[in-house]
């Protein structure tokens, strides 16, 4: 319904559409002034990520440098919560790290540069990011402190999705991929503009190609709606079947589910897992590319069972 609105309104239009229905939804789901996770924080060597979680089932991300206290954050769509949580963690907020343009993602852009009391650089790969200073495309580099974030073209959910992958020169430093709506913890982001052939390269050529120990960080808790359909998918999937019981556990205790890993998502997620026989069997083709469109398009009509 949303999406059939959204289609016939300009963007600008959309935009504050969206910040109507995201709040509306939030408010409906978590309460006026709750979150639907507890605040976590995940300690990689010198690299230290405080998962924040907002609306119904976003996260965003404060991404820090222990040696130098830098910090960028990842899509901060509600400011008031990225303030107070770059203030406690005492350090300094240089950079905007945007995966893509829908609101739920850039739509506290600007009030976080205009809070903020030293300027802030906002990173995209699409012009109609709100407050966009730095465009960015493919193999870009920036960094944070003395972490290196090299962007990543990832067009598909929206033409201009980047994924930022996070690395230091610490070899005992895990790497970590923020991939916003492009890859989730056991499924992927609709394709709204784009195709299969573009979510293949996305997650099988281009996230697929990250080292297995890689943490993924996505855009929303989608886990247990996700794991159930790649359960649909291939039922005999024991990875997945773990994986739920996990999740279900956390869900229970209020904790998210990120990260996973790059490894990780190659068990569990049928969207990853195209070029294996048990996926493609599932929708009747030896194509990963054939495989990967059809098993989206039944995704998106796709209920668990009661
Ligand atoms: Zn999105």
């Amino acid at each position: 319904m949303f999406r059939l609105v959204s289609s016939l309104l300009p963007e600008r239009a959309v935009q504050s559409l969206s910040a109507a229905y995201f709040r509306a939804n939030a408010w409906y789901n978590v309460g006026s002034d709750k979150f639907h996770s507890t605040q976590t924080t995940i300690q990689h060597s010198t690299m230290k990520i405080q998962v924040l979680p907002a609306l119904s089932d976003n996260y965003m991300y404060l991404l820090m440098d222990e040696k130098s206290k830098e910090a960028a954050i990842v899509d901060p769509v509600e400011p008031k919560t990225v303030l107070e949580a770059v203030k406690a963690a005492g350090v300094s907020l240089t950079t905007v790290l945007t995966t893509h343009h829908h609101w739920d993602h850039a739509g506290g852009n600007k009030e976080l540069v205009s809070t903020y009391d030293k300027p802030l650089k906002v990173v995209g790969g699409d012009e109609r990011v709100e407050g966009l200073t730095q465009l960015v495309g493919h193999g870009d580099t920036l960094n944070i402190g003395s972490l290196k974030v090299e962007c990543l073209f990832t067009p598909c959910h929206t033409k201009g999705h980047i994924c930022y992958n996070v690395t230091s020169d610490d070899p005992e430093h895990n790497p970590a991929v923020f991939t916003g709506d492009t890859l989730f913890i056991g499924g992927c982001g609709k394709f709204f503009e784009g195709d299969g052939t573009q979510m293949y390269r996305a997650l099988v050529e281009v996230l697929g190609a990250l080292p297995d120990h890689t943490f993924v960080y996505c855009g929303h808790e989608y886990a247990i709606q996700n794991l159930k359909f790649g359960l649909h998918v291939e039922p005999n999937n024991t990875a997945i079947q773990e994986k739920i019981a996990w999740v279900k556990k956390r869900r229970e205790e209020n904790l998210p589910s990120v990260p996973s890993s790059i490894g990780e998502e190659k068990q569990i997620n049928p969207f990853m897992r195209v070029g294996e026989a048990s996926v493609q069997e599932h929708v009747k083709t030896s194509d990963p590319v054939e495989t990967m469109t059809a098993v989206r398009a039944e995704k998106d009509n796709w209920r668990p069972p009661k």
